[in-house]
């Protein structure tokens, strides 16, 4: 049995993601902005915008994303071979929402499909603006870019008065 799984993007087209370092989840475009310069190449490593440790691009699955992506492959499917489909949905692609395995299950009741809420405050770093996230609306601390790693500061939501 093949089964493909799309874990959702929220309306805006944001994928959540969780820091392998830190554990704090975010969001990052998936795909490409209108302003992303022609002939960009993606890196081969993201940095968290909160403790700006860099990790691959393929380790930001979030727990509930794979279980989600385990959870459809039904409760057929051993322990051992658990920890390797969660091995192969990491080497998965940032770009791709769609985690495509190949598993040999009996028929399983699959879970419901996974909601991504519209939440989050989107933010654009000065050196790549073209590689927008989201992060957590009570996140006050300089960010830094997902892409470079430098730090900046993006400044108060302007809410003195709250
Ligand atoms: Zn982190
Ligand atoms: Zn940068």
């Amino acid at each position: 049995m093949k089964t493909s799984v799309s874990i959702p993007l929220d309306a805006d087209g944001y994928l959540r993601r969780e820091c392998p370092n830190c554990i704090r989840q975010f969001k990052w475009f998936s795909g490409e902005t209108d302003d992303r310069p022609t002939g960009t190449i993606d890196p081969t490593e993201y940095t968290c915008p909160y403790c700006g440790i860099a990790a691959p691009t393929s380790d930001w699955w979030t727990q509930e994303q794979l279980d989600y992506a385990v959870g459809m492959a039904g409760p057929a499917v051993t322990q051992e071979a658990t920890s390797m489909l969660k091995k192969e949905i990491g080497k998965i692609n940032r770009r791709s929402s769609f985690i495509k395995m190949e598993v040999s299950s009996r028929s399983a009741p699959t879970p419901g499909p996974m909601a991504e809420p519209n939440n989050m405050v989107m933010k654009h770093s000065p050196c790549h603006g073209w590689e927008p996230i989201k992060v957590s609306d009570d996140w006050h601390a300089a960010l830094h870019c997902l892409v470079c790693g430098a730090q900046f500061d993006h400044g108060a939501q302007a809410n003195i008065a709250g």
